[in-house]
């Protein structure tokens, strides 16, 4: 590929392109993000997302699920102003004022009521990120995507298969194939997670990042990074800047967890994390 159609954003795109509170600043204006994630057996994909958004300076994060996702939630995160939905019921956005970008998806499930509650974020002109169980959702009906608002899809390698309908291992083989003719055929910014992750968007070049550490492949590290991409589009950033820097910052915090866990071993050691610790990390 020519070398123009792929860029690595440095530290100091990165800084540059982060907001930062300004000395007027409220919550409201920081940046409101709504979340929807958990269900009655997943609740800690929804704790990982709520706190990769906090960590990452969100504003305010409103979160709504069932009552058990809910109750993790309240518990982990007092931060995050929660909503309870009855199961089956959808009219989120009745209760949630006030948000300037929605995460749909980590440990949401793939039943009818999780469509429902993802056909009715899809359905607003807010910037949406999608991802995990919402992203089974699109893959099994594309139409979900025709929208006004900006769609960010943040899919591992298998993900993106099932939203192409092609195999696991075409996608591995060449990734920055598939995640470019994902953004145009979606009609959205496709951030593709792995060891490096990719961000693709229509007339963009493709964004690399390489900033993580194999520490970062344990379960729940997707979920954080849903928050972190969450809060930077509730803070005004493009799908695509979002999306390039929370995948950063969530390589560099993996990093620094990893190298806080080694504390005591070698220097420049690194050790296992748990995905919590890389939200804790962001700081
Ligand atoms: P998920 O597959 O949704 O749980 O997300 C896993 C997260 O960990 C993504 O942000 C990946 O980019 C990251 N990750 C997984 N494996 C590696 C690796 N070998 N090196 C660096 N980052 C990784
Ligand atoms: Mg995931």
């Amino acid at each position: 590929l020519p070398d123009a159609d792929v860029a690595a954003p440095t530290a100091g795109d990165v800084a540059g392109l982060l907001p930062s509170p300004a000395a007027e600043s409220d919550k409201y204006r920081r940046g409101v993000l709504g979340i929807v994630a958990g269900s009655d057996t997943f609740t800690g994909a929804a704790v990982l997302s709520v706190g990769g958004a906090i960590r990452a300076g969100a504003g305010m994060v409103r979160f709504a699920s069932v009552e058990e996702s809910v109750r993790y939630v309240r518990a982990r995160w007092p931060e995050a102003v929660t909503t309870v939905l009855a199961p089956g019921s959808t009219g989120v956005l009745d209760d949630i004022g006030r948000v300037q970008a929605w995460v749909v998806g980590p440990g949401l499930g793939t039943g009818s009521h999780a469509r429902d509650l993802v056909a009715e974020i899809l359905g607003t002109d807010l910037p949406v990120l999608v991802d995990a169980d919402g992203l089974t959702h699109v893959a099994r009906d594309r139409s979900l995507l025709r929208r006004t608002g900006p769609t960010l899809l943040t899919p591992h390698a298998g993900e993106l298969a099932r939203l192409l309908d092609v195999p696991r291992e075409d996608v591995e083989a060449r990734r920055i194939e598939h995640v470019r003719r994902a953004a145009h055929e979606l009609g959205a910014t496709v951030l593709l997670k792995g060891s490096t992750t990719l961000v693709a968007e229509e007339d963009r070049p493709v964004r690399v990042n390489s900033t993580g550490t194999p520490w970062l492949a344990t379960g729940g590290t997707g979920d954080v990074l849903s928050g972190i991409a969450g809060a930077l589009l509730a803070g005004g950033l493009s799908c695509y800047d979002a999306a390039s820097c929370a995948a950063y910052l969530h390589g560099l915090a993996g990093r620094a967890a990893a190298a806080g866990s080694a504390r005591g071993a070698r220097p420049g050691g690194e050790a296992a994390i748990a995905a919590l610790d890389v939200a804790e990390a962001l700081p």
